[in-house]
């Protein structure tokens, strides 16, 4: 499929797509004639979710965390799919509690999955992109972080997940100085309140007022407002764009 934002012959890994924005996005990769990889701990749920996209899809159930688990995954997909032309570090978690509550078990799970989880798979798909711009791929891809408003403006309950938020910009930015003499892009996209399995409890009838009213355009996003900014950023129309961050979230950045 051509047009902007096109990922005809493309091949994208996407974390934490079982469900929710990965689950979405993937589906949008396809829709613009790419193909995905798609990595979840729930490989039952995953392959359920994936089920209607056949051979475009390849199913990988592991934990992002797992360094083995993550070399294995790439060598996978580039034998399976030929090259990995795009990474989207999506797979996330939130374990909530006030900071004198918090234990130091829920402090290491988030920043495991969201920090060193996002740095394991950079690293080897890092490595394979660099062989192919070696190669003569002078453009051979492109990462995105999915971070979130927590990571910019702090979240009450989650010093761990808005800690590993704000980490994810760091990691982009160095990310996209390191790669970019190599052709890679790294960018980050910053989501407010999008209507998954992650966000149940904020939005159910204890929170909703107060969330609805933190967001200038008062309501929360469906996944697929949020999948063609990524699939743009992904693609070769964004190919002057690199350690940037944008923020996908009605406002919520800007509101007081
Ligand atoms: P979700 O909970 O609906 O889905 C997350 C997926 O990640 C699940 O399928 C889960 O099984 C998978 N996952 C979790 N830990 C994993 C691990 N260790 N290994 C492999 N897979 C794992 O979440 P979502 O709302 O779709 O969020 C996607 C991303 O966007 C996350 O990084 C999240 O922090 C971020 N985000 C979401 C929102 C929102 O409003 N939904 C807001 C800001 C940021």
């Amino acid at each position: 499929m051509q047009g902007l934002g096109s990922l005809e012959n493309k091949t994208v890994i996407v974390t934490g797509s079982a469900q929710g924005i990965g689950a979405a996005l993937v589906g949008k990769i396809i829709s613009l004639g790419g193909r995905a990889v798609a990595v979840d701990l729930n490989g039952d749920k995953l392959r359920e979710t994936m089920s209607p996209y056949g051979d475009r899809v390849l199913s990988l159930a592991g934990d992002v965390a797992d360094p083995d688990f993550v070399a294995e995954s790439v060598e996978k997909a580039v034998s399976h799919f030929g090259a990995v032309h795009g990474l989207c570090n999506n797979a996330g978690i939130t374990r909530t509690a006030m900071i004198e509550k918090m234990s130091l078990d829920q402090w290491n799970q988030v920043l495991n999955v969201h920090l060193t989880g996002a740095f394991l798979w950079t690293k080897a798909v890092g490595i394979h992109m660099i062989e192919r711009f070696k190669a003569g791929d002078k453009t051979p891809g492109a990462i995105v972080n999915h971070s979130s408003v927590a990571g910019l403006k702090g979240s009450i309950g989650q010093i761990n997940y808005s800690a590993a938020k704000s980490g994810q910009l760091g990691m982009t930015m160095a990310t996209a100085r390191e790669f970019a003499r190599y052709g890679i892009r790294c960018n980050t996209v910053c989501f407010g309140v999008i209507e998954t399995p992650m966000t149940e409890t904020i939005r159910g009838d204890k929170f909703r007022d107060g969330m609805l009213a933190g967001i200038p355009l008062g309501r929360w996003a469906q996944p697929d407002e949020v999948t063609p900014m990524i699939c743009f950023l992904l693609s070769d129309d964004a190919g002057y764009i690199t350690g940037q961050y944008i923020a996908i979230d009605g406002g919520v950045h800007i509101s007081v």
